[in-house]
């Protein structure tokens, strides 16, 4: 813990706060948002140590598919994302939008992008196994998030790889949305070859 302490502590200075701040029903109703910064210092070892592990059978599965959340999409704007099953697709409305440019980046890999609203990872890798099709996913959440997802795609043998969003910015942290952003040489870097 020690060690890793000093590279990161710049991303979570704001943790010791937000939870001296945060109420009891809210700490009860909602455990991840009781993240303490030496949590958020393992769960972001585990992201990229899940990377590592994973990149080279994500980027060779048949079918791939990222699931980005909601809070990356342009606040400015009336969102024009089209549903697809349960989850959405961006249709470019915005080019301030992350939403748009990592769908962006991800079309250029061969990767379906979706604005993730509750479809069911089991349900899609049942679909693509009975279509003898492997699957990779990518996730982009905020670290307590993407950990969750992560792990539960290793549940179901999913090679998955995954990039944090900058922040933690969405109704469940603030009460209100505020504009969201992801790292895009990260996300070129992890999917280049
Ligand atoms: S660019 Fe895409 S995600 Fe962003 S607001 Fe428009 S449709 Fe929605």
């Amino acid at each position: 813990m020690d060690t890793v302490h000093e590279p990161l502590k710049h991303y979570t200075r704001a943790t010791a706060g937000h939870l001296a701040s945060l109420p009891l029903w809210k700490k009860l109703r909602d455990r991840r948002l009781s993240t303490t910064e030496e949590q958020y210092h393992l769960y972001m070892l585990e992201i990229e140590l899940t990377n590592r592990l994973n990149r080279t059978l994500f980027l060779a599965a048949d079918r791939k598919i990222s699931l980005q959340p909601y809070c990356l999409k342009d606040q400015s704007v009336s969102c024009k994302a089209k549903k697809k099953g349960r989850d959405y697709q961006c249709t470019g409305c915005s080019m301030q939008c992350f939403q748009h440019a990592a769908s962006q980046i991800l079309k250029e890999y061969h990767i379906e992008p979706y604005i993730w609203m509750g479809g069911s990872i089991s349900k899609t890798a049942i679909a693509a196994r009975n279509e003898n099709k492997s699957l990779g996913i990518i996730g982009i959440a905020c670290v307590p998030e993407l950990v969750w997802g992560m792990r539960k795609c290793a549940k179901y043998g999913i090679p998955v790889v995954g990039i944090p969003l900058n922040a933690n910015r969405c109704i469940r942290w603030w009460g209100e949305f505020h504009p969201n952003s992801i790292d895009q040489d990260e996300l070129q870097d992890l999917l280049n070859s």
